[in-house]
């Protein structure tokens, strides 16, 4: 006898070391884990025969064992097994360290093989099959995002028992006359169909009714907070003249710099509270912006907080800080996690009293231990790598705390207002002037000699360059296939070899926090002629004077994320270039590697991101801190979206104060909410 409220160590099956690992999921409930849904499912409804397989296309095949090749050891650790199967049609299999499923399977048997079909349709191929048992043949079978210690198949079998054992009936949150008019199904038929559905649409339609719930419930706590923001009001600050600002500034802000500057002058001086998104390419100079808006605050004696997701960046941001605003007697400091407990202390101490005006910083800043004297700016830079938790919590440590977003990630602005509340948005299009648009190459392995030639040639001109490596080191990654490059390794092998007669710098995010600052300022002051790094250099690291940026294996990086990686290049006067090192054949990469030769746009690129992806990725689920959102996707569900939204605003409408009880889901979720950031809705 179970009730949905349960410790899920009620669960017959479950002990107490599996409910810890499900405790570090998250899951501590009966209702949590059984509204922990499939991720995906592995489609076993029906047997393809290998004469009408579809090239990249999952399938299960049944096909009987003909050749069993012998063990290949690749390198240490990997070693992989071929063997050919037949149904009438041949089809080459390969197994990569799996030694015993492979012992497993006899010649002159069938069993059922499941995986991407490769290769050519005369001679088609499966890697790294999944040799699936008969019992789950003509099903869906659910696959669950784990963690180590417990097994997809574990958490399905425990979700299975659970439903079984499940006494009360899971009751709908959701009025019945909404799910009527919004065609969905009630939860108890959507919860027991989304784990274990027979075709795809079941599963679909399942996941509709749970997902329509999650984004009811988080428009509806996005509404109140906006609705609470938009009756705020603060003094409204003094405009004093930004002239002053500009004129300190070796080079003159560009117009849509001075415009964005001034929807930010405008609404601190309306007596509302400042909601604002920069939006603004790599390059595009979004630091001078908020360096503005710290000026504003500072000459209304307010404090601002600048918040970055790296360490790295944070103490760019600062130096950059100080460098524009010490002429005006602002003091700038630098909150690091690396800083010792004393130096910590002090300077929150100079926080406190008011003595420092502007806090740099990563998410050590929203420690509890840091207080302001009177915070009145948040700015996030690179946002969507914090969530709106972090962001509210940080503004919590002031009163009606205006808050400006930086970000290079061409959102959909009808995404971003769902995410970010009622945003004001301020697009920077146009790059400083001077800039030529970075050239792009693809090149292979064959031609790195003469690429790294180039880079000798740049050097020599009194340029710096870049070499990116998806590895930090060898050593660390056995597993990793043999031509994929480490920095570590790299660094070393082209400053006794190559670049013997130049300065070669490495950095990656293993080094100590010192050891990373001491790379990045000898590299920032030209100490440093080649910087090989990893991706950690990826956000937002300005050192105009490097003209070169190379990336090795760039087959393993992301559209956009490539995109962030060129712009470390171009920032400055010099004509600048950024070579692909890829050796892949594949179309993705193809496709990828051609898109970014062909424009320097970010926002074209994140829609070939977008298209060649799909959309999930680019802004992950998990992403906004949301804690409502458990299994919804903001960028994929945007049809369910818009109906939730629809429903949230007639509720509020009707019932603005949330007091009938069938709105009760709703305040309750709110409260969650507010309890969560530290921030009350009004
Ligand atoms: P991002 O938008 O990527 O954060 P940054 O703020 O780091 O860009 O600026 C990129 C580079 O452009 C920096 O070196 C900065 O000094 C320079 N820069 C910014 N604005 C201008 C401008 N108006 N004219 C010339 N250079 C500028
Ligand atoms: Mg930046």
């Amino acid at each position: 006898m179970l009730n949905l409220n349960d410790d899920i160590s009620l669960i017959k099956g479950i002990g107490e070391k599996k409910a810890q690992i499900y405790r570090k999921m998250g899951i501590h409930t009966v209702r949590q884990l059984i509204l922990h849904l499939p991720r995906n499912y592995l489609d076993l409804s029906h047997v393809t025969d290998i004469s009408e397989v579809v090239i990249g296309e999952r399938c299960l095949i049944k096909a009987e064992v003909i050749r069993k090749g012998n063990e290949q050891r690749i390198r240490k650790g990997l070693s992989l097994f071929k063997m050919e199967v037949s149904d009438g049609d041949v089809m080459r299999l390969t197994f990569y360290n799996t030694k015993f499923t492979v012992q497993a399977l006899k010649e002159g048997q069938s069993y059922y093989f499941y995986g991407i079909v490769e290769g050519s349709l005369l001679k088609p191929e499966m890697r790294a099959p999944v040799v699936i048992a008969e019992q789950y043949v003509g099903k869906l079978m659910p696959i669950y995002t784990v963690t180590t210690g417990i097994s997809s198949k574990v958490v399905a079998n425990d979700i299975q028992r659970a439903l079984a054992a499940l006494t009360e009936e899971i009751n709908d949150d959701i009025p019945g006359e909404i799910l009527k008019k919004a065609g969905l199904m009630p939860l108890d038929e959507a919860i027991r169909l989304v784990h274990f559905p027979e075709r795809t649409a079941q599963y679909l339609s399942a996941r509709r009714r749970i997902v329509f719930e999650e984004l009811l419930v988080f428009s509806a706590v996005m509404m109140r907070f906006r609705a609470a923001r938009s009756i705020m009001h603060t003094a409204p600050l003094f405009k004093y003249d930004i002239n002053e600002f500009y004129k300190s500034l070796p080079f003159t802000p560009t117009n849509d710099q001075q415009k964005a500057i001034t929807d930010i002058e405008n609404d601190l001086c309306s007596g509302g509270i400042m909601n604002r998104l920069v939006q603004g390419d790599v390059g595009s100079g979004k630091t001078l912006v908020a360096a503005a808006a710290a000026y504003m605050m500072f000459k209304n004696r307010r404090q601002t907080a600048l918040m970055a997701p790296t360490e790295l960046l944070a103490e760019q941001h600062c130096r950059t800080f100080k460098n524009m605003l010490s002429p005006f007697g602002i003091n700038v400091e630098l909150i690091s996690g690396s800083m010792t407990a004393k130096q910590r202390r002090e300077a929150d101490q100079r926080l406190q009293s008011g003595e420092c005006n502007i806090a740099v910083g990563t998410h050590a800043l929203i420690s509890k231990t840091t207080a302001f004297k009177s915070l009145g700016l948040v700015i996030t830079d690179e946002q969507h790598r914090f969530g709106v938790a972090q962001r509210a919590s940080l503004a919590a440590k002031g009163e009606q705390v205006h808050t400006l977003v930086m970000s290079a990630t061409p959102i959909p602005r009808t995404l971003a207002l769902i995410i970010y509340g009622d945003l004001d948005v301020s697009l920077i299009k146009e790059l400083p002037p001077g800039r030529s648009p970075v050239e792009t190459y693809r090149i292979d392995s064959p031609k790195r000699r003469r690429a790294l030639g180039f880079i000798k040639d740049r050097l020599d001109e009194g340029r710096q360059a870049y070499i990116v490596c998806p590895l930090v080191s060898k050593d660390d990654e056995e597993d990793a296939p043999a031509n994929m490059h480490a920095a570590k390794e790299y660094a070393k092998e082209l400053a006794a070899g190559e670049f013997k007669d130049y300065s070669v710098g490495l950095l990656h995010g293993k080094l100590r926090p010192a050891e990373k600052e001491a790379a990045m300022a000898d590299f920032a002051s030209g100490k440093t002629q080649l910087l090989v790094a990893t991706t950690v250099v990826e956000v937002g690291v300005d050192v105009p004077n490097a003209a070169v940026m190379m990336i090795e294996n760039a087959e393993r990086f992301g559209l956009s994320q490539l995109h962030q990686l060129r712009g470390r290049v171009g920032r400055g006067k010099h004509q600048s270039y950024c070579i692909l090192v890829s050796d892949n054949k594949s179309d993705t990469t193809a496709q990828r590697l051609k898109a970014m030769r062909d424009t320097n746009d970010g926002f074209k690129i994140a829609e070939e991101d977008l298209r060649l992806r799909g959309p999930g990725d680019i802004l992950g689920a998990r992403q906004h801190g949301l804690p409502v959102l458990q299994n919804a996707d903001l960028t994929a569900d945007t049809e369910l979206l818009q109906m939730a939204q629809q429903c949230a605003a007639d509720i509020l409408k009707t019932d603005p104060m949330l007091l009938l009880e069938q709105n009760r889901f709703i305040k309750n979720a709110i409260e969650d909410f507010s309890r969560q950031i530290g921030e009350r809705p009004n």
